[in-house]
């Protein structure tokens, strides 16, 4: 089996067909998923969706992307809501991204240090996003873990080699998506192959980046077969065994989260 640790299932686009896209989910052995937030405000969406389905479950937080529209959110009001409820298994996403200048980077690192603060008081693993901005969350990563460990997460990993041998260094999981499985990932590759084993996980970050069997289309969580079967060939392991320890590495990363 597998897990699909990062998805957007409260989405417009899978709206119309939420039950063909788990149904078809399950049938390809990715057996529960993490739909992660966006937005705190939409909190309610993901819990109605993770109620439906006992195999998806939620995290609570605001994505650097909307940082400026959630500044009223403080790391109190993110570790009540995470503890509201069993399904929210998770804090983020959280984090820095330069790539898109819609929020101002000093919005974006008010909102990732509460999201940080979060997951130490929770144990909660904090999801985060990372994109253009290897140095700056290289330097709040190593200062924030000096005031006390938190587990996290680097998703969607893109990012140098330098922060994710920072990310390992501190304890961190590193998340593949569909970039992994696009011919010119060769860099993500190979850093891929830097991460030890039992710090490895993966992701479809979907409805974005389907992976390359099914490039430009919509992506959704069973396409993360494709995205395993790349990674166990960069570490030169099974289908079978890196699914096993990709799986076993998610449970105990969102230890929150129950076996089904
Ligand atoms: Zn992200
Ligand atoms: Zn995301």
């Amino acid at each position: 089996m597998l897990i699909d640790t990062h998805c957007h299932l409260d989405f417009a686009e899978f709206e119309a067909e939420r039950d063909d896209i788990i149904a078809r989910a399950h049938a390809a052995g990715v057996k529960q998923m993490v739909t992660i937030s966006t937005r705190v405000r939409r909190l309610e969406t993901l819990l109605a969706i993770a109620e439906k389905y006992p195999s998806v479950f939620c995290s609570v937080g605001t994505h650097p992307n909307n940082a400026g529209e959630e500044l009223e959110i403080q790391t109190d009001d993110l570790v009540r809501l995470a503890n509201s409820h069993e399904k929210i298994v998770a804090i983020g996403e959280a984090g820095l991204d330069y790539f898109y200048d819609t929020q101002t980077p000093a919005d974006q690192k008010t909102g990732l240090l509460r999201h940080i603060a979060a997951a130490r008081q929770t144990g909660l693993p904090l999801v985060i996003h990372s994109r253009s901005a290897d140095e700056d969350m290289a330097e709040v990563l190593k200062a924030e873990s000096g005031k006390g460990s938190f587990p996290f997460i680097l998703h969607c990993f893109s990012s140098g080699a330098e922060l994710a041998r920072v990310g390992v260094e501190l304890g961190g999981y590193v998340s593949f998506s569909g970039i992994l499985t696009f011919p010119k990932s060769e860099d993500i590759r190979e850093i891929a192959k830097t991460v030890p084993l039992d710090r490895l996980l993966v992701e479809t970050d979907a409805p974005f980046l389907a992976p390359k069997r099914w490039r430009g289309k919509r992506n959704e969580p069973s396409y993360v077969v494709n995205t395993a079967e790349f990674l166990a060939e960069v570490h030169g392991l099974s289908y079978a065994e890196m699914a096993e320890i990709t799986t076993e590495n998610a449970f105990r990363c969102f230890s929150k989260m129950p076996r089904l």
